[in-house]
């Protein structure tokens, strides 16, 4: 089983707690946002995901969110028919949903892993969660002896990748991480997965640091792209103060 068989709730609990503002309940559970949130060099770094690997598509649900680009087009080009109305309660208020369960599929990856090529099925139109995967990543640092929560915005593997169930029955993902930006991938990949982050959390009510985290990702680009470093920019540093709340 995948640490988050839920992907709505690994959505909000990691992704949305990261970037919000202030406290917010989901099913009656309050998350608290972290104390400050930070951005690190390493969001620009390279990545490659090689073929028959399939270790970061476990069997987990499959979420839509509506008035998303991605939504329609899964309706459209794929099949809407296994998509199911979901809720949960954000606030106090019901947050309706599309979701693919898997309930009938009994494999230990996902529906739509091909199992010859370990590549996704549906690609263009994965789910939110899966685009973030495996590359993006909202590191949690509890510094009690500081009495101060971070949350650091960055690229590196999965923490348990050692343990992921490839579509060859071995276990460890083989994602490689060449040593190199890929600023094309920061612009038109993960750029607009924030401001889609971005749109969730304003139908879900919830605000967020997004746009500033947004803003700074763009000035660093700038600043690589010229190709000059960022630790220069930053005070000698790797990781950036995006915002404190
Ligand atoms: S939808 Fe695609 S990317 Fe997401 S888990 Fe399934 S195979 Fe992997």
């Amino acid at each position: 089983m995948p640490a988050y068989p839920d992907s709505m709730r690994k959505i909000l609990e990691t992704y949305v707690r990261a970037v919000a503002t202030k406290e917010f309940t989901v099913d009656g559970r309050t998350l608290m946002p972290p104390d400050e949130l930070w951005l690190s060099s390493s969001f620009f770094r390279g990545f490659e995901c090689v073929d028959k690997c399939g270790g970061c598509c476990p069997h987990f649900t499959l979420d839509y969110f509506h008035g998303a680009r991605r939504t329609r087009e899964m309706i459209d080009t794929v099949s809407g028919e296994r998509l199911e109305d979901r809720r949960i309660e954000v606030n106090g208020r019901p947050f309706w949903y599309l979701s693919d369960q898997q309930k009938d599929h009994k494999d230990p990856h996902c529906r739509n892993l091909n199992k010859i090529d370990g590549r996704c099925g549906i690609y263009p139109v994965r789910p939110l969660s899966c685009s973030f995967e495996p590359t993006i990543k909202f590191i949690s640092h509890g510094l009690h002896q500081i009495g101060v929560s971070r949350v650091v915005v960055t690229k590196r593997p999965f923490g348990r990748a050692w343990n992921m169930l490839r579509i060859d029955g071995g276990r460890g993902a083989m994602c490689e991480w060449p040593e190199r930006t890929d600023l094309d991938a920061v612009e038109f990949r993960d750029i607009p997965l924030l401001i889609e982050l971005m749109k969730l959390c304003t139908s879900l009510d919830i605000p967020t640091h997004l746009f500033a985290l947004i803003q700074h990702v763009r000035e660093a680009l700038l600043v690589l792209r010229e190709g000059n470093d960022l630790r220069w920019q930053w005070g000698g540093k790797s990781t950036i103060l995006i915002a404190s709340n």
